[in-house]
């Protein structure tokens, strides 16, 4: 008995992440990311050996850790790859004990994972909605567009002529300065709660999705 098992992750294989405002309840988008797993080798008598798997087993365990989800569903995970190792291995066996010399066996695992995370702070507007924000300054905006406003929100301090304003889409002025930094770390508006687009970039730096 000296048959050798490689699982290789499929490469259709796909870890749905799904993600969620915490506050609002408000769906940020989801995205698909791609399982990239070691093989896993596994040699028969590591695993029926005097009950000794401790070989697979931290092989198993490797891949799933190497896997962004949730401890819980790791462990399901954990038991799901190693039912299929086993059947695999007893599929082996079988063949082993009609007679045929030992061979490789090659099992592809086609893993299907989706996983919700709640965003529980407050989640940033996109780049690219801050950079298109109207911008002007104070003199070119009436007292109608400041809705009678004399100071920003944000700061408190009075709006000066020649001061930089940002105008968001729900309406609301603000000095330029304060409202891109509001909006690097809030998307809603600070008077109404307008919501501008969501910046996902935060979550995950490997991939933009602004
Ligand atoms: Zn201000
Ligand atoms: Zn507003």
């Amino acid at each position: 008995m000296k048959s050798k098992i490689t699982f290789i992750v499929g490469s259709d294989s796909k870890h749905t992440q799904k993600f969620m405002d915490h506050q609002t309840n408000v769906d940020l988008g989801e995205r698909g990311v791609p399982i990239l797993a070691p093989k896993l080798e596994i040699h028969e008598e590591d695993f029926m050996a005097s009950g000794s798997n401790e070989e697979a087993s931290s092989q198993i365990s490797s891949l799933v850790d190497s896997l962004d989800i949730d401890p819980d569903d790791k462990q399901e995970i954990l038991y799901g790859i190693a039912r299929s190792v086993r059947s695999a291995l007893r599929v082996a066996a079988k063949h082993a004990a009609a007679g045929e010399k030992s061979r490789e066996w090659m099992v592809k695992l086609g893993l299907r994972l989706e996983t919700t995370y709640w965003w529980k702070d407050m989640v940033p507007a996109s780049n690219g909605s801050i950079s298109g924000l109207e911008k002007g300054r104070v003199v070119e905006f009436s007292d109608e567009d400041f809705h009678e406003e004399k100071s920003c929100c944000i700061c408190f301090k009075e709006f000066q002529e020649d001061g930089l304003v940002k105008r968001m889409p729900c309406s609301h002025i603000f000095d330029d300065k304060c409202i891109d930094e509001w909006l690097s770390k809030s998307r809603y508006c600070p008077i109404c709660r307008y919501e501008m687009p969501p910046s996902l970039c935060l979550i995950s730096p490997r991939e933009d999705l602004c």
